[in-house]
């Protein structure tokens, strides 16, 4: 038997769509995949020549649990840089980002603890928050709106047991990239109470529209921010688990701590290559943005060619999540077009119980899969 901690999470949905489309293809079944938010490019050339380099090198020991020195100064250089957070190479710990969150919830939540996540959001935040033995509370975000937060409802929903507020942006599953002055109130309201906030960032650099920024990079709310973010969606290196927490040093060494009982250090070689990742040239990663950015448009076209859908341009990151005007629950609709459609997508309320009527779709997919399996959707829907 399970432990009831454990008895009390759902699979991850994402994930679990996406083992279902890996055991359709392997039985013969042509199925196309919106499912994932995994680029379907190559990890750049350079990036992966310095990975062998490493290797070829002998780089492959264990390294220090906080990561290799070079690389989390290299972290920290650029988003000091780039997103204004005051932060140096000592406030970094290379991690996969999925861990760090992990990690974030494990060292500050305690048992009875409240988390305010935005509905929807994506999944494992309240996997991770149930798993520590926090309970989320769920602010919702409208459709109507663009799904960008409103600072009230965060602050109506603070209580002397609130201990951390999730902000991910640009966000997924909505592609809603928050606003600057919504973000300056959350961090006025995180100050004022003395609450955490842990900044999922992973998507920063897939831009439309708009641009980042970072919670931390208003003055005094580096000391109560956790960031986390990583390689796997700009660099397309979702194998490779490379990713980082940046705060302040005693909660870096707090989740270091935690580091050091689990996977002990991120992989050695993988350290090396992001070195390069970050350092080396950008073209590649530019090139990439570019053409999501190009798929973004087909997909809004094709999407408004289905009726009974609307669906809100994402600002950022690679998903979009379009409402449907149907009576039928989103899991049942995404079991639908997997089925019958052989059209992987993910059910809205995989991401809280805000995304009911709504479904995602990643578009990190080949143009040709983009216009297939949009093709699939609408023939999928007018059959039923
Ligand atoms: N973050 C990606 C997604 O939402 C990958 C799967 C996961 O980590 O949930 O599709």
């Amino acid at each position: 038997m399970v432990s009831k901690r454990l008895q009390e999470i759902p699979p991850s949905g994402t994930i679990a769509i996406s083992n279902m489309v890996s055991q359709m293809k392997a039985e013969g079944v042509d199925v196309i995949s919106f499912s994932l938010g995994e680029p379907d490019f190559s990890t750049p050339g350079n990036i992966v020549d310095a990975c062998c380099e490493s290797l070829r090198g002998g780089f492959t020991h264990y390294t220090p649990s906080l990561g290799i020195p070079e690389l989390r100064k290299a972290v920290a250089d650029t988003t000091r840089a780039r997103n204004n957070v005051p932060c140096d190479a000592s406030n970094v710990l290379i991690t996969p980002c999925k861990q760090a969150i992990f990690l974030t919830a494990l060292a500050y939540i305690d048992p009875g603890d409240e988390v305010i996540l935005a509905d929807p959001s994506w999944v494992s935040y309240e996997a991770c928050v149930r798993l520590a033995g926090g309970v989320p509370v769920y602010v919702p975000t409208r459709f109507e709106d663009g799904f960008v937060l409103d600072p009230a409802l965060i602050e109506a929903a603070v209580t002397p047991r609130t201990r951390m507020i999730v902000i991910n942006t640009p966000s997924n599953p909505t592609g809603a990239v928050q606003p600057k002055e919504v973000l300056r109130q959350i961090a006025d309201i995180a100050m004022k109470h003395n609450i955490k906030v842990l900044s999922d960032e992973i998507y920063e650099s897939i831009i439309y529209e708009g641009s980042h920024t970072s919670i931390a990079s208003f003055p005094g709310m580096f000391e109560n921010t956790i960031i986390v973010s990583g390689l796997s969606k700009t660099y397309a290196m979702t194998g490779w688990r490379m990713g980082w927490a940046i705060a302040p040093a005693d909660d870096i060494k707090a989740l270091n701590k935690l580091q050091s009982h689990s996977i002990s250090c991120a992989v050695s070689f993988a350290q090396q290559a992001s070195v390069e990742a970050i350092l080396g040239p950008q073209d590649a990663r530019d090139a990439m943005i570019k053409e999501f950015s190009r798929r973004r448009g087909i997909v809004m076209d094709l999407l408004s060619e289905i009726p009974g859908i609307e669906c809100n341009a994402p600002k950022g990151a690679f998903y979009v999540f379009p409402k449907y005007n149907r009576d039928i629950k989103s899991a049942k609709l995404a079991e639908i077009l997997l089925q019958q459609g052989h059209v992987a997508v993910t059910p809205g309320t995989a991401f809280g119980p805000g995304g009911e009527g709504f479904i995602r779709i990643s578009y990190a997919a080949s143009e040709e899969n983009i216009r297939e399996g949009m093709a699939r959707i609408k023939k999928t829907l007018a059959d039923l």
